[in-house]
């Protein structure tokens, strides 16, 4: 049987598995992906990338082709309203809207929290960005229609078979370690490694049609709730699909759920029925596009589940082979996208022996411990959701009466349907959970991993996730300023650049580091920046945002992961920089201090 050898072989060729072909490319490791799709899935899936991974796609080039095709910003809102058409009493009332996801008035605080505002594309636009990237990098051979069928592993690595669909063939990658990015479907179950969490909480539909809804949008959304007065669903969501914003907007995907417990199962002759009920839109005509090959509705059931584990021996578990999420708060893809950017890093640093073998142990910890966090933040938002019949005042499982009375009392213009709107802003409001999770979506932090503790407690946190509190505490994302440098304006995150170096931030009295940086860079082979901001230094902090987050005195120091995450902090100088950096970064990359001191002793020599 024919047989290649490559660095890392992934198997699956969805967000998370291009996202990791390309940035392995980016950082010189060969690598191949096998995926058994024909063409990119057509069903609607995820729609909201989170400032963290705008970041990580900026950082990888990427950034600008999602915003260019991604809904504006300014469409960041969410409403609730009780039908698109009719003109009855109660058709076309908008309930509440707010702002969600960084846009409207979310704006300014997210800009200052980040470069990288979040988007709002679809999982049908995305993906193909991300696969023309992963297949314009020359490190990485992207294979569709070539499935995993087996595979065995050793301590030296895995040798995958491999059929490959449309030639009708079989061969065989040996490959030093393989990236699991296969939605859970195929590797895991090998593997022995059990997903842990709750199952089967609804069963989550969604259909996909192209319909022109022009003449009955109140406005821009991201997301418009409609209720179903007279179907089995309670709600409906709409989503816009592009390519074009806004009220024209071409493609729409609705979404609604079934009760676990519920036999009801629309049928593909009930589906335009039951959106021209429930938008009340009685001459609604969409094309409804096929999305499975048994028909148009896509049906998935919403988990909260996270594998006990994420690597075994030589393969690594990265997105929904790790994790799945229940989709509120959007938390899903973004967590495997967020996963892939820490692994990569911590792969090619081992694969070109820049690092031991135990960096690639701190993949699972720290990943596991903010997925875990990401996972249960979604199910709680999921079970928030309880909040909105009453916020509205409907009784449990209401009757289409029961609704419509609860609604013209609800919207009264009377000293208690003002009463009943106040009570349902405050309880709407808790939403701001879901909708403006910001602490959720760039708070994150690693309680244990590859960084150096200072000893300094967790910070305390908003409870309710919304305000974000940036830190520079060893193992938690490093804060964003702007920063004023010889080639204009740049973020403190984009300093590590495509995840190829470290970077030292110091002080502006912060000299000596810059020279042990690269004492420290030439002993151990890894590229460290030196970065010196303050009066004088080749960068400046014009509006002393930097000043007010770095948690260091001018003759401290701030290390910072390729990922853009604190490796340690010193606050002050005190002692011999070159050692001090030395014995970190020793510990960061798992190499031996012998190993470091014999190279250090070579060069010295
Ligand atoms: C119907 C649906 C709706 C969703 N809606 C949302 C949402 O609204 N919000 C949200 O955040 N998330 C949502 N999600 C989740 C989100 O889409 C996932 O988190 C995301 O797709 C995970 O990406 P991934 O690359 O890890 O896995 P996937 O996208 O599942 O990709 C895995 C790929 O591996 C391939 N593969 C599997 N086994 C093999 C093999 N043996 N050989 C070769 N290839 C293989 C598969 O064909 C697939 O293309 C939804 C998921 C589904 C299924």
């Amino acid at each position: 049987m024919k047989r290649e050898d490559v660095d890392v072989l992934i198997v699956g060729g969805g967000p998370t598995g291009m996202a990791a072909s390309l940035m392995l490319s980016d950082l010189g490791i060969p690598n191949i992906l096998v995926e058994r799709r024909e063409k990119i899935s057509a069903i609607p899936k995820a729609h909201y990338l989170n400032q963290q991974t705008m970041e990580l796609l900026r950082q990888h080039g990427i950034d600008r082709d999602v915003y260019r095709v991604a809904m504006p910003a300014a469409n960041t809102t969410v409403r609730y309203v009780t039908s698109l058409g009719g003109d009855g009493p109660l058709d076309r009332k908008d309930l509440i809207t707010f702002d969600a996801f960084g846009g409207g008035t979310q704006r300014a605080v997210s800009d200052r929290a980040s470069p990288g505002p979040t988007a709002h594309i679809p999982q049908t636009m995305l993906e193909p960005i991300l696969e023309r990237h992963a297949r314009a990098r020359e490190q990485g051979s992207i294979r569709r229609l070539h499935e995993l069928t087996r595979f065995t592993q050793d301590q030296d690595g895995v040798v995958a078979t491999i059929k490959d669909m449309e030639g009708d063939s079989v061969y065989q990658v040996a490959a030093r370690y393989m990236i699991a990015a296969d939605g859970g479907r195929s590797i895991i179950s090998e593997l022995g490694i059990a997903m842990e969490g709750p199952r089967n909480m609804a069963t989550l539909c969604s259909i996909h049609m192209t319909a022109d809804l022009s003449a009955y949008l109140p406005g821009d959304a991201m997301i418009t709730h409609v209720i179903d007065f007279d179907g089995p669903f309670q709600w409906g969501a709409l989503l816009p699909m592009g390519p074009s914003w806004g009220p024209k907007c071409e493609n729409w995907a609705f979404f609604f759920a079934y009760r676990p417990d519920d036999p009801f199962r629309l049928s593909e002759e009930g589906i335009v029925p039951a959106l021209r009920s429930i938008l009340n839109i009685p001459d609604l005509d969409p094309v409804i596009h096929p999305l499975t090959s048994t028909g148009s509705i896509s049906e998935w059931s919403a988990q909260r589940i996270v594998a006990e584990r994420f690597s075994e021996g030589r393969i690594l578990l990265v997105g929904d082979a790790a994790h799945q999420h229940v989709p509120t708060a959007g938390l899903g893809l973004n967590s495997g996208l967020q996963d892939v950017h820490n692994l990569c890093w911590k792969l090619a640093a081992v694969l070109q022996e820049k690092a031991g073998p135990a960096l690639l142990d701190s993949y699972g910890e720290e990943r596991r411990a903010a997925d875990l966090r990401t996972a249960d933040w979604a199910l709680f938002t999921f079970l928030t959701h309880a909040v909105i019949d009453l916020s509205f005042g409907f009784p449990p499982a209401a009757t289409s009466a029961q609704k419509r009375a609860a609604l013209a009392e609800y919207l009264a213009d009377t000293p208690f349907g003002r009463t009943l709107r106040a009570r349902g802003r405050e309880l709407m409001g808790t939403l701001r959970t879901e909708f403006g999770a910001l602490d959720i979506e760039l708070g994150t932090y690693y309680p244990e991993g590859a960084f150096v503790p200072d000893g300094t407690p967790m910070p305390e946190t908003d409870p309710m996730a919304c305000e974000y509190r940036p830190v520079t505490r060893p193992g938690h994302r490093l804060p964003h300023a702007w920063l004023n440098g010889t080639g204009g304006r740049v973020s403190t995150l984009d300093l590590t650049g495509s995840s190829r170096q470290f970077c030292l931030i110091a002080g502006q009295d912060g000299s000596a580091w810059a020279d042990a940086a690269q004492v420290v860079a030439q002993d151990i082979g890894i590229e460290i920046r030196v970065v010196q901001v303050g009066v004088g230094c080749p960068f400046a902090d014009p509006n002393g945002h930097w000043d007010a987050v770095k948690g260091i005195s001018e003759t401290g120091a701030i290390l910072v992961r390729p990922d853009n995450f604190v490796a340690l902090r010193v606050h002050a100088l005190d002692g011999d920089a070159v050692a001090i950096l030395r014995d970190a970064m020793g510990d960061i990359v798992d190499m031996p201090d012998s190993g470091v001191q014999a190279a250090s002793f070579i060069d010295a020599a």
